[in-house]
């Protein structure tokens, strides 16, 4: 990938080419293909022409993907049954044995790189260096699941007890999990959740966004292909409050693990809640984010730009984790500002597959109408800072938001998370720190946070007092790694669990303790 730009600038490199041109060859091969999905169950599905949706692309609304069948809301019913029926002898089975499918499916994932990549640009709307970003975090997770799951789920825990009696720890899986998941990480999030959950020795649902269901067939298919028995994970794709609300009213679902926006995830615990005869649930959420950064005055300007940049544009904002207010101590403000319009000035929007592209298009038309009302809003009110230039004839047929920075009074003022490539600046005066902590907290989202500066104490200061799951110091704030930066939010963030951190699968399983005396 990163080939082609050496080949643009300084003539061909023969070394770069025996590895680019298989690549290319396959991602122009996906391009080509028409796809077509359809949920994958432990039953084969009639096709039923009203249930079929095509799939457009979003930087050219013109270009057909595919299609995608929807699931029914009979079909979700049947493969509730299914996985219900399946637990008992995938629970038993040996976690080795589990853990090597997931082995193998990371190792498809990774033969099909470039398709699921370009997959990734042609659904998701996704940058061809974000595709890789996320196939490889999928991959991670499989591989860190599958290491931590023999330990945890191989040996029970032997315990201290009196003589003449012995006491062990058993861990094995809950009984059978939807796993909802949102189209911002349509691998890694997807991949994430499913394999967390039936390598803790339970069922799965997975019910994938709507808008990269093509995406969630072909890696659900790779899947079956490592071994991945059909009736232990069955792919559900769908619209969400149809497929979403049979299975979360089902009482036979042990627990959901959702990830999406924070009002979709209050309706899934309402639906969970309201069962009639239902055990209680597991319900591990990751949600939406209000996300700050703070910049004190000894911050270096062009380094705090650089880590804006990335943190509030890349992946066209769309990230649970990107930089929505960015707090500006006075005495930096106007030096960061300048070199910020400067930045934003070069910011190049169009079609993700094109190299020289750093922010591609938002997901749908509704997104793009949702932004802009809010950019209409803030530009009525006289608060635009700086705005990047569309150039209509790379942006005309698909839906693209211009990067944007607004100045805004405080974190309070804003409604709701904007997820897309809006940055909010705050000015700040040194005195003001700790009102500045206190509204950042008592906004109530937790998912991440920065820090700029260079004073160590303040950065330590600040990251304790600040109640969110993943604090960035001198950084930007996107991109946690599996097994380094676990992930996961608070309050209106999330329920706690952190994604690719030790703590996170025993969530997903039962502790049985059994004495016996000898
Ligand atoms: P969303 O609208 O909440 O959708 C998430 C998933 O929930 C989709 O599969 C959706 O299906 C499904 N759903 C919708 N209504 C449902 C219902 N009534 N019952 C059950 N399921 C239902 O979120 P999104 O727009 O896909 O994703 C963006 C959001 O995700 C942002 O808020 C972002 O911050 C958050 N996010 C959080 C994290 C994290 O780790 N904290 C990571 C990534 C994204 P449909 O697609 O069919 O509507």
């Amino acid at each position: 990938i990163y080939g082609e730009k050496r080949l643009n600038s300084r003539g061909v490199n023969l070394n770069i080419r025996s590895h680019y041109d298989p690549l290319m060859r396959a991602m122009r091969e996906c391009m080509e293909t028409t796809y077509e999905a359809r949920p994958l169950l432990a039953f084969d599905v009639a096709t039923d022409p009203e249930l079929v949706h095509d799939v457009t692309c979003p930087y050219d609304r013109r270009k057909k993907v595919g299609s995608v069948l929807w699931t029914s809301k009979e079909q979700a019913q049947r493969a509730v049954d299914a996985a219900w029926a399946a637990f008992p002898r995938w629970d038993a089975t040996p976690v080795a044995e589990r853990a090597a499918i997931l082995r193998r499916f990371a190792e498809l994932m990774e033969e099909h790189m470039a398709e699921l990549m370009t997959l990734c640009s042609r659904e998701g709307g996704k940058l061809l260096t974000d595709g890789v970003a996320e196939i490889r975090e999928a991959v991670d997770f499989c591989r860190y699941y599958a290491a931590q799951a023999e330990e945890i789920f191989g040996e029970p825990i032997q315990l201290p007890g009196p003589t003449g009696e012995s006491n062990e720890l058993v861990m094995s899986g809950k009984g059978v999990f939807a796993a909802i998941s949102p189209w911002n990480f349509p691998v890694a999030i997807f991949c994430g959740q499913m394999m967390a959950a039936a390598v803790a020795g339970n069922t799965v649902l997975a019910k994938p966004a709507e808008q990269t269901s093509i995406i969630a067939h072909r890696v659900v298919e790779l899947l079956h292909q490592a071994g991945m028995p059909r009736d232990v994970v069955q792919l559900l794709p769908g619209d969400g409050p149809t497929v979403g609300s049979v299975l979360s009213g089902d009482s036979r679902i042990t627990g959901v693990v959702f990830t999406g926006g924070t009002d979709t995830a209050q309706i899934i615990n309402r639906s969970l809640a309201e069962r009639q005869n239902a055990p209680l649930p597991t319900l591990i959420a990751e949600t939406g984010g209000m996300n700050a950064m703070i910049v004190d005055s000894t911050a270096l300007p062009e380094q705090v730009v650089n880590d804006v940049i990335h943190s509030a544009f890349q992946s066209a904002g769309q990230r649970c984790s990107a930089l929505r207010v960015l707090y500006l101590q006075d005495d930096v403000a106007d030096r960061v500002i300048e070199i910020l319009k400067g930045a934003m000035d070069e910011l190049h929007v169009g079609d993700p597959r094109d190299l020289g592209t750093d922010v591609g298009p938002v997901i749908d038309e509704e997104a793009r109408e949702n932004l802009q009302a809010h950019i209409d809003k803030l530009k009525g009110e006289g608060r635009l800072i700086a705005e990047t230039k569309l150039d209509a004839a790379h942006t005309a047929d698909g839906t693209f938001i211009a990067p944007t920075a607004f100045q805004i009074d405080g974190i309070e003022t804003l409604e709701r998370e904007q997820f897309g490539p809006i940055l909010h600046i705050v000015r700040y005066k040194a005195r003001e720190l700790d009102a500045v902590i206190d509204s950042i907290n008592g906004r109530g989202y937790g998912l991440t946070f920065g820090v700029h500066s260079r004073n160590e104490s303040f950065a330590e200061d600040i990251a304790r007092r600040i109640r969110v799951g993943n604090v960035y110091v001198n950084r930007d704030i996107i991109g946690a790694v599996v097994g380094v930066q676990p992930f996961g939010g608070q309050g209106y963030s999330g329920t706690g669990p952190k994604a690719g951190g030790p703590n996170y699968l025993p969530r997903f399983a039962t502790e049985k303790t059994v004495t016996i005396n000898t």
